[in-house]
């Protein structure tokens, strides 16, 4: 029997003391807690911020030691709790390009709506985290209506991006009625639209994923599924399975990977993920540059340091293993390429790249 999405999201731990209490466990533990993670728990300066969550499955996969890959993206550091001047609390700028509410069109032939602000890991590194974090709930069923007649509309929009927070942390039939509504915007003689389904948790919580689900999925499709994966390791067994059954089911999976300093800027490590991707039959389609957001320079790698990775992966990865290294450019300046065509100058310590928009947008080249 499967267990209702309520309960395996109330099984993922959010309080500090039971995250002590378990990491403390010389039988499971990991290592207990750090300096820098006990200090982020004890200053006050935490209220307000992306709240702790992490999934038991994500938590199981965590390594000994306290530099383990996994941990860094799942357990806060004081770190985060420090903004610098360049960081943004909106650092994409989408709430420039909302036309209503949950949704946001700035590319021409697609839009990405917020589904829900709940997800089964908060990653540490969220560049959305000033909306993130469960204190909203989903998308109403009038927003998704009036989202659905921004759509009608607009059909000069090809896909529609089912990002959030994490869609699949709503119950099944919460998904599918907003999915439904979505629908009804379609014209029945017209070509149906692509869902994309931006998701953690068939990585992160892989029990979540049902075969009910995919079979419900597959009638209201077609969907391709994206899932953020940024370590060979959190490719799990189970996580393998599910994302096998996605594939078997008909909907094809990409991944996309933040690059995140103490996690992946190896280039063995990013050979071995995107490598491994491939063998599972799934496409690694973006390396991100870390976004501007507020609390997250600790994992920003610098750009030079990207880019070199970048040009030495390409000597070492097939076609279909290497990713486009892109960054959201701060401010609403949109995902770009870094290709040395768009970069245009540096100056007092910023790179700057040209926007779609023609205008010049500026990133510290120190991260
Ligand atoms: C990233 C993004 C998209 C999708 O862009 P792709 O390059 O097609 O992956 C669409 N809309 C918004 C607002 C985005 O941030
Ligand atoms: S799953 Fe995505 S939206 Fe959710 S916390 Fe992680 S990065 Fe942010």
């Amino acid at each position: 029997m499967d267990l209702p999405v309520k309960s395996l999201m109330s099984s993922c731990i959010t309080r500090f003391e039971i995250l002590d209490r378990y990491l403390s466990d010389p039988d499971t533990a990991p290592s207990a807690l750090t300096g820098e993670e006990r200090a982020y728990f004890s200053d006050p300066r935490r209220r307000g911020n992306l709240p702790l969550r992490i999934s038991p499955h994500f938590l199981s996969l965590m390594g000994p030691g306290k530099d383990d890959p996994l941990r860094k993206q799942a357990v806060p550091r004081i770190q985060e709790l420090d903004a610098t001047a360049h960081e943004l609390s909106d650092p994409l700028g989408e709430d420039l390009y909302s036309p209503v509410p949950g949704l946001v069109h700035r590319y021409r032939d697609r839009v990405l709506l917020k589904m829900t602000d709940l997800c089964a890991l908060n990653c540490r590194h969220c560049f959305r985290r000033s909306f993130t974090g469960g204190a909203r709930g989903p998308l109403t069923e009038a927003q998704a209506d009036g989202a659905a007649a921004y759509l009608a509309d607009h059909p000069e929009v090809r896909e529609v991006l089912l990002s959030g927070g994490d869609l699949f942390t709503l119950e099944d039939d919460v998904l599918f009625d907003r999915i439904l509504r979505l629908r009804a915007a379609e014209d029945p003689g017209e070509r149906r639209r692509i869902f994309r389904l931006c998701s953690r948790i068939p990585l992160v919580t892989p029990e979540r994923i049902t075969d009910a689900l995919i079979r419900e999925l597959v009638k209201t499709g077609p969907h391709w599924l994206v899932v953020q994966v940024n370590h060979p390791r959190e490719l799990s067994s189970e996580a393998v399975a599910v994302l096998g059954r996605f594939i078997d089911a008909g909907i094809p999976v990409v991944s996309q990977a933040v690059l995140l300093r103490g996690v992946n800027d190896e280039e063995e490590v990013l050979e071995e993920l995107f490598q491994g991707l491939v063998g599972l039959r799934i496409k690694p389609s973006y390396l991100f540059q870390g976004d501007l957001a507020r609390g997250t320079r600790h994992f920003r790698v610098p750009l030079l340091r990207g880019l070199e990775l970048m040009s030495r992966l390409e000597g070492r990865l097939s076609g279909l293993a290497l990713p486009v290294y892109a960054v959201d450019l701060p401010g609403g300046g949109g995902k770009i390429r870094l290709t040395p065509e768009r970069h245009e100058k540096d100056e007092e310590g910023l790179r700057y790249y040209r926007g779609f928009d023609g205008k010049l947008y500026g990133y510290p080249l120190e991260g």
